[in-house]
């Protein structure tokens, strides 16, 4: 057997300002090609480790043009986009594969067309006609018709956090084992209905995605090969931004689309359900106040900066809750974290131990963000200074190198503030670890993070308490624009039926 294996993955916030160049794909000069892609990802919880195990077990030969994947920011630029596809169809072109496994995002926007996966599926199979391929896609993905109809089996995530990308994947590969083996002959049906789930209504230990997803699972025991329902990622300004689902059978397109109009319908009944409601920052601040002292090794109180999450496309620069929490004097907290390479680069010539004042965030405009976010002045003294990498203990990216580029630690005295020089969600323990904060000690943390980092943190935390800022992932959909999303759309113009 002979199988092709690639990695495209962006999820596109049209309204970020964050630039999407090719050297964003991945953790350091760019992606990855060939044997350092399969060296970087075989072993790991990873969709591409997952097709590297079913390769293996096949005795398959594998051949990986690319690994390029992106933490979430604008649009990507045509450059980036047309050397990764390039990649892929080059090795496409030369052609002998049984099979293609694609781990893809499902959000990719290129500045030149809303639909990067269906794009690259398109020229797939614009060069090869016939060779089964499979996707996986994460939660978020905004699905387009190119994306399902040039696949042969599709999968998606079913927990967010998502630490089912390997289990994803791994669905999604060994049902095109059996298609190669002419064992099953997959059909697929997807839908989609009008609305938006707000993301920090989607987490999977909540209703109603909890049960939305049960039921997904469930459906393979009714005859479906695989059952996805997509949440979507709601801040892309374009036509198919939402909510959809995709279900793959063997030969029974009936029961396909049966199946989907159950999950459709489902999630439509509780649109409601997933609507975020906001709490004012000063009332969420006081609230998080007049909680009781957790006693030592209790955990923290979360401090959840959600409108500012790197991972869906935030400048993680923005410092109005960091500033409230400076203000409001609370004490023992560490906050991750501030993107600023500038004041990284001070603090390191500063050293260890220097006492100093920095002007942090604030650098990077949000022209389609209402309001403003000035830099923060910070004075105290460089607590560590480090190179940034580490590897995930998972449970989500469990092995995969994590790269925050160099990053210190400044101690106010009260108030342990990281600054990193690349865009890391902190959805992992050895985010504060590697940086020589233990988060169990402290009082409060804040984390710029809307649900990944209960994957990793949430065991820890006491209680969680949501602070509106500014950013461009605001959970105020209201205060966003949006021309192209197809219209109308729940809940920005649908009255609830
Ligand atoms: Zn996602």
């Amino acid at each position: 057997m002979r199988l092709l294996i690639a990695m495209m993955k962006h999820e596109t916030n049209t309204f970020s300002p964050v630039p999407t160049p090719l050297q964003r794909f991945g953790t350091g000069p760019g992606p990855l090609y060939g044997d350092d892609a399969i060296a970087a990802f075989r072993g790991t919880g990873s969709g591409v480790g997952a097709y590297l195990d079913i390769a293996e077990r096949e005795k398959a030969e594998v051949v990986l043009p690319i690994a390029a994947g992106a933490p979430p920011s604008r649009p990507v630029d045509d450059a980036a986009f047309e050397h990764i596809a390039q990649q892929i169809c080059e090795a496409v072109a030369k052609g002998g594969f049984d099979g293609i496994m694609l781990d893809l995002h499902g959000a990719m926007v290129v500045e030149s067309f809303e639909d990067g996966e269906g794009e690259l599926l398109r020229r797939i199979r614009a060069l090869d006609a016939t060779t089964p391929i499979a996707v996986a896609y994460d939660m978020h993905a905004n699905l387009y018709p190119a994306m399902i109809e040039n696949a042969t089996v599709v999968s998606g995530y079913r927990t967010y956090p998502h630490v089912d990308t390997y289990d994803t994947a791994r669905r999604a590969g060994d049902i095109l084992v059996r298609a190669i083996r002419g064992e099953v002959k997959p059909v697929i049906a997807w839908g989609n209905v009008p609305m938006l789930p707000h993301v920090m209504r989607q987490g999977t230990d909540d209703h109603p995605n909890r049960e939305l997803q049960e039921r997904c699972a469930a459906m393979t025991g009714e005859g479906a090969l695989i059952a996805s329902l997509f949440t979507g990622f709601p801040h892309a300004d374009i036509t198919n931004a939402g909510l959809s689902a995709v279900v793959v059978t063997d030969g029974q397109a009936g029961l396909a689309e049966q199946l989907r109009d159950e999950l459709l319908d489902r999630a439509w009944v509780e649109r409601e359900a997933f609507v975020y409601k906001i709490e004012p920052l000063k009332e969420a601040l006081a609230r998080a106040q007049a909680m009781p002292e957790p006693s030592p090794g209790q955990g923290p109180i979360v401090l959840l900066d959600h409108y500012d999450n790197c991972a869906s496309g935030g400048t993680m620069d923005t410092t109005i809750v960091l500033g409230e929490i400076l203000k409001a004097g609370l004490d023992n907290v560490a906050a991750f974290a501030i993107y600023d390479p500038a004041a990284v680069q001070q603090a390191i010539a500063a050293g260890i131990g220097a006492k100093l004042t920095l002007s942090v965030g604030g650098k990077l405009a949000m022209p389609q963000i209402p309001g403003d976010s000035p830099p923060l002045e910070i004075a105290g003294t460089v607590k560590t200074i480090s190179s940034g990498r580490f590897r995930n203990k998972g449970p989500m990216g469990r092995g995969v190198m994590t790269d925050m580029g160099p990053s210190v630690v400044i101690d106010t005295g009260k108030v342990e503030i990281a600054l990193i020089s690349r865009h890391v969600e902190p959805s992992d323990l050895n985010c504060f670890y590697s940086l020589g904060i233990d988060p169990l000690q402290k009082r409060y943390v804040m984390l710029k993070s809307r649900v990944h980092w209960r994957a990793g943190l949430g065991a820890m935390a006491k209680a969680v308490v949501d602070l509106a800022g500014i950013g461009a992932c605001t959970s105020d959909y209201s205060s966003l624009t949006f021309k192209n999303v197809r219209r109308p759309i729940y809940p920005l113009d649908l009255p609830n039926r």
